[in-house]
């Protein structure tokens, strides 16, 4: 029968949560739906030094904004708990010891110095990577070289000690990746790596395997950075015994930077000016806050969407996909070995696509509150008239207020780009013209200021294409928008004649023949 699909998102609450391993989180997510499985989330804290207070919390509220559901552990519960390595302490040692007790791993008491000391030796003797492994464990203090009593004695007397992995000297380890498939390393490659560290507490890998199997995980699924730990991880399943249940493995691709060149990382992200983590982040040491995804304004679905695409791509030109026909379309197969280049333009340009197919209604909603803040009362209508102005136009919702703030207060500047090249004497005459003109209308809406605007410039002898920039930098500050008759309909007769008032004071002394 087959296994049932079982995977694990598995991060280190070390601090935020990095945009890749989010992506690691969705692949996952997608992986546990389409196959009918299970999303596990367990986090992995053995390091102690490394912890980082609020990074759980902040792993949780990452995942639940980009809708990747959690089925088992952390926020989710289950019966293969706890789910937090350090809760676990008890559960490795007993591995480690069976490990020990067949000779398949042994007690080492090297001092820093001792370690320190053998690295030296082997550089003097060229040897490029000192490390201890099959050769030199041979000459170091551990249970293979020191007599049994001795061993026993240090042990009793509470001396510290780790315990290492015997790694062969002479054997080749195989495993088919999913994504790259066959990797082939020799073990003399691998060091007898720590699994139990001296303050009791295990490494990675070990807690990282045993839980794996204790968790009755099918399938890991995570960053290309593990790549070089799987053959230990192979090692360490053969040793313990669980090689015929071990999980299949898939390495992801790495993010690359925008050039293309290396990891992506946080240095890179702050260099273009784009977030690196899903929400804001204060870091608790440096008190440094890191804007997020979510707080510059971008749309989940688009996001989630934007991230699906870092190195899958479903093999037709269908970009757009909600998460449910994400997890219809994705395979693993589709996952392409080589690193994805980061390209910020590809995540706005799914952002203005989601934010247009919002209804105008909800955008309204949410930017009410932004007017609220800002000390501003609008009508619900008429703000839904103003998103429908202006959401072809802003890439972000953040932008409703940034670009479309003339629609609320009258300009206190002007863009000088268009005062330098349109103001003069013509649209001097033709504002206070079509001012005059507005002053008998009745019941003005965007027709009515059109009509009008081209009866009160015919009047004058002046060619509408000549001044109307002067006449949208009048009304809103600025030399582009949406349709300036749809502005002065929402805006009002009132408010048009005041700012045409205000222009020609406020400019009076910039006006050229
Ligand atoms: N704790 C590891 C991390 O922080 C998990 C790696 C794995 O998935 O095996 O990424």
């Amino acid at each position: 029968m087959e296994k049932q699909v079982r995977v694990r998102f598995a991060p280190s609450p070390t601090g935020a949560l990095h945009i890749g391993g989010v992506r690691t989180a969705l692949y996952n997510y997608l992986f546990a739906r389409k196959n009918g499985g299970k999303m596990i989330l367990r986090i992995e804290d053995t390091d102690q030094s490394r912890f980082v207070p609020g990074a759980e919390d902040y792993i949780l509220e990452a995942l639940k904004w980009c809708g990747i559901e959690i089925d088992e552990g952390i926020g989710a519960g289950g019966e293969n708990g706890p789910y937090r390595q350090s809760e676990r302490k008890g559960i490795y040692m007993e591995y480690a010891q069976q490990l020990v007790d067949e000779g398949k791993a042994y007690y080492a008491f090297d001092t820093p110095e001792d370690l320190n000391e053998m690295r030296e030796r082997l550089k003097a003797a060229r040897v490029a990577s000192p490390q201890y492994n099959a050769i030199t464990r041979m000459t170091m203090k551990n249970s293979l070289t020191l007599p049994e009593d001795e061993v026993k004695s240090r042990l009793a007397s509470g001396e510290p000690y780790v315990i290492r992995l015997k790694v062969p000297r002479k054997e080749e380890i195989r495993l088919n990746d999913m994504i790259r498939g066959w990797v082939m390393v020799h073990s003399s490659a691998i060091d007898d790596k720590i699994l139990m560290k001296s303050d009791g507490m295990p490494t990675y890998h070990l807690a990282n395997i045993v839980d794996d199997h204790l968790m009755g995980i099918s399938h890991v699924i995570r960053g290309e950075e593990w790549l070089p730990s799987a053959p230990l991880h192979v090692l360490l399943y053969k040793f313990l015994g669980w090689e015929d249940s071990m999980p299949r493995f898939a390495h992801l691709p790495l993010l690359l930077k925008p050039e293309g060149n290396g990891k992506l990382s946080k240095r890179d992200a702050d260099k273009h000016g784009f977030p690196i983590f899903p929400l804001d982040w204060t870091d608790p040491k440096t008190g440094e806050t890191s804007v997020g995804y979510r707080e510059q304004g971008y749309i989940p679905e688009g996001f989630v969407n934007f991230l699906a695409f870092l190195g899958w791509n479903p093999g037709t030109h269908q970009e757009i996909f909600s998460m449910e026909e994400l997890v219809e379309a994705f395979s693993v197969e589709r996952i392409g070995k080589s690193g994805t280049k980061f390209d910020i333009n590809k995540a706005q340009w799914f952002n203005q696509h989601y934010l247009r197919q919002k209804p105008n209604k909800e955008l309204a909603e949410q930017f009410q509150k932004e007017l609220k803040a800002q000390n501003i009362k609008c009508s619900d209508e008429k703000v839904v008239k103003i998103i429908g102005e202006m959401k072809e136009r802003v890439t972000f919702s953040n932008d409703f207020w940034a670009e479309g703030k003339y629609f609320f207060v009258s300009p206190e500047s002007y863009d000088e780009k268009v005062v330098k090249k349109k103001w003069n004497i013509e649209a001097v005459t033709a504002l206070t013209a079509y001012k005059d003109a507005l002053t008998n209308i009745e019941n003005l809406n965007a027709d009515l200021a059109k009509e009008t605007l081209e009866k009160a410039l015919a009047e004058n002898n002046i060619k509408i294409g000549r001044v109307m920039q002067a006449v949208r930098l009048a009304i809103t500050g600025v030399g582009a928008g949406p349709d300036l008759m749809n502005i002065i309909e929402i805006i009002g007769k009132e408010e048009t004649i005041n700012r045409i008032d205000k222009v020609v004071d406020r400019l009076s002394d910039r006006v050229k023949e």
